[in-house]
């Protein structure tokens, strides 16, 4: 399975409804297919940015053969209720979720990494207090959502607390399977 349309990789980060379909959709014209998603969800510190960078980068080098299949990783998204009624509303005929690639991971572990990533990250939102919040939202917001995909029997859960390439080697397994 490959993430690329064209020469054009597409690894969407948390970007607003409408730039992310000009995005998905503008390089996949010239194929007149219908773009196949998983959407990579998560707490924030779960590890999606750190294995959708590997899936990426060794994919790529695996499943050329595939690189005509229209495949795309989307990074945190649809993260509440508005983000999937306006992807419902967008996109509906216009591309499927294959499915939900989720990292579960415990919340202290997320918020220890994000300690750790805010050292050298620069993002001002890593701090104890923030992530706090950004947890809490993560829980009200985006985990119905993950439920609602998962009644669709669409979720492939992953134990984000293991180690990368624990993690990394799930990743894999499930990207074989689901073809
Ligand atoms: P997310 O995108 O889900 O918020 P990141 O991929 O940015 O999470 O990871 C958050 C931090 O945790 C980063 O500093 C990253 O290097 C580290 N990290 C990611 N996955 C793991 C893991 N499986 N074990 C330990 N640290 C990890
Ligand atoms: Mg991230």
């Amino acid at each position: 399975m490959l993430f690329r349309c064209r020469s054009q990789l597409l690894h969407v980060l948390s970007l607003s409804l409408p730039l992310l379909t000009r995005r998905l959709l503008l390089p996949c014209v010239h194929h007149l297919m219908k773009p196949l998603v998983v959407f990579v969800l998560g707490g924030p510190g779960a590890g999606k940015g750190t294995q959708c960078t590997r899936i990426v980068e060794e994919m790529d080098q695996t499943m050329a053969a595939n690189a005509q299949k229209n495949k795309f990783l989307i990074d945190g998204f649809p993260r509440n209720q508005d983000n999937l009624q306006g992807w419902n509303k967008t996109m509906d005929g216009k591309a499927d979720v294959s499915f939900v690639l989720f990292f579960d991971c415990n919340n202290e572990i997320c918020i220890e990494r994000c300690l750790e990533r805010g050292k050298s990250s620069g993002r001002t939102d890593d701090n104890r207090e923030s992530l706090e919040k950004r947890i809490q939202t993560y829980l009200e917001s985006t985990k119905p959502i993950i439920d609602l995909y998962q009644e669709m029997g669409k979720v492939r859960k992953i134990d984000a607390s293991k180690s990368v390439d624990e993690v990394f080697d799930e990743v894999v397994k499930i990207f074989d399977k689901e073809g």
